[in-house]
């Protein structure tokens, strides 16, 4: 994440990000992420509910992960359900430019698995030294 994009994301709600906040994925989820902080705060997160406790890319997939306090199942089970959408969502959103379409997959013969589009994937294995 840019600077900026970093900014406007904790901006949602400050207090969900205790630390200061990190986003350990690429810029093209930024679009994906901010959504998902304003839907989360649409359907009652606040700073008194909920913490984000990491959010970060893994196998090429968003993995948001915050610690609720609430007794309210309802509220819990339509946070969670949000965050899922916005999980499975991410399996076909480039991770680097927000485009695709994306294949998740490796960049051979790096075995990290990563969500790219076309040209992205053409530009992390130059970058690699791999011919395309
Ligand atoms: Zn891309």
């Amino acid at each position: 994440m840019t600077e900026d994009q970093h900014e406007a994301l904790v901006a949602v709600e400050p207090g969900w990000f205790p630390n200061g906040g990190y986003f350990a994925c690429g810029e093209g989820w930024f679009e994906l992420l901010l959504g998902l902080l304003q839907s989360l705060k649409a359907a009652g997160a606040s700073a008194e509910n909920m913490k984000v406790v990491q959010v970060k890319e893994k196998f090429g997939t968003l993995r948001f992960y915050v610690s609720l306090e609430t007794e309210d199942d309802a509220l819990r089970d339509r946070l969670y359900g949000i965050i899922a959408k916005a999980e499975a969502a991410s399996e076909s959103i480039c991770e680097d430019c927000g485009g695709g379409p994306t294949e998740r997959k490796g960049t051979k013969p790096r075995s990290w698995i990563r969500v790219l589009c076309a040209e992205c994937r053409a530009a992390e294995a130059k970058a690699l030294g791999i011919a395309p």
